[in-house]
């Protein structure tokens, strides 16, 4: 639960933009935290992407088996989703939105994504939302995990059950910025776990996590909900991170 200067925070900034400002009431969109024209600039047209990491690639460029920057990788889910790259406007308000704990923004976020991406996101139909978790200590000193709040809105838009419960993190991992990218997929390994598997069971999984950038989180979530009888996973993300160390 969020503290209540938390909420009146954003009932307070929620009538300006919160990427460029404006109070421009003309310009304003009910229930957004953004205006008309960031909209547009936070979910750009739709663009080639890699079909299986949503890393952008040329126009032309094939993707079927993967792409220069996931190749290498033995990605566990099929497809990622996501509104585009972390870059200018996008990593601008997705910064703002998890620095200042604002569940305002995050859902407006998630809101443009279910919107922009829709054909992408009911593509595959899916039986239910699963957020990345964060572990209990995480929550303990701040309630606010942005892919909980990102996988309520697209569950709510996309009618599909948002699950909470299935996926459990077992212990705290180093923060992966902290840690190469050759050893995020061993700092995932075995960091998640599914608490009841009968609930996954044949179940077609959508996981929800704020931004993507190696894809070990992901795929970890990924394998464990496939080893606990899940019948497919794929994933959605706000942006996508390119890892060029990787
Ligand atoms: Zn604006
Ligand atoms: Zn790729």
């Amino acid at each position: 639960m969020k503290s209540v200067l938390w909420q009146l925070a954003d009932l307070l900034f929620a009538s300006r933009c919160a990427l460029c400002g404006t109070t421009d009431h003309a310009a304003s969109v009910v229930g957004s935290a953004y205006c008309l024209d960031c909209m547009h600039l936070l979910a750009p047209a739709p663009v080639n992407r890699c079909q299986k990491c949503a890393a952008e690639i040329g126009p032309y460029a094939k993707s079927d088996k993967g792409c220069v920057h996931c190749r290498k990788r033995k990605l566990k889910f099929e497809t990622v989703v996501c509104l585009g790259m972390y870059a200018g406007p996008l990593r601008k308000s997705l910064l703002s939105a998890k620095w200042s704990f604002s569940a305002v923004q995050m859902r407006s976020l998630a809101a443009l994504l279910s919107s922009a991406r829709f054909h992408e996101l009911t593509d595959r139909p899916f039986d239910r939302i699963v957020p990345i978790p964060q572990h209990w200590r995480q929550r303990l000193v701040r309630n606010f995990n942005p892919a909980s709040v990102i996988a309520h809105e697209l569950a709510a838009r996309l009618k599909v059950v948002c699950d909470v419960h299935s996926l459990r993190r077992i212990f705290r991992t180093r923060p992966q910025k902290r840690v190469s990218v050759t050893q995020r997929f061993a700092n995932q390994s075995g960091a998640l776990a599914v608490t009841h598997p009968p609930a996954v069971q044949g179940q077609r999984i959508l996981i929800v996590d704020d931004v993507l950038t190696t894809g070990a989180t992901c795929s970890e979530a990924a394998r464990v909900l496939r080893a606990a009888g899940a019948r497919a996973c794929s994933v959605a993300v706000l942006a996508r991170v390119l890892d060029h160390s990787a």
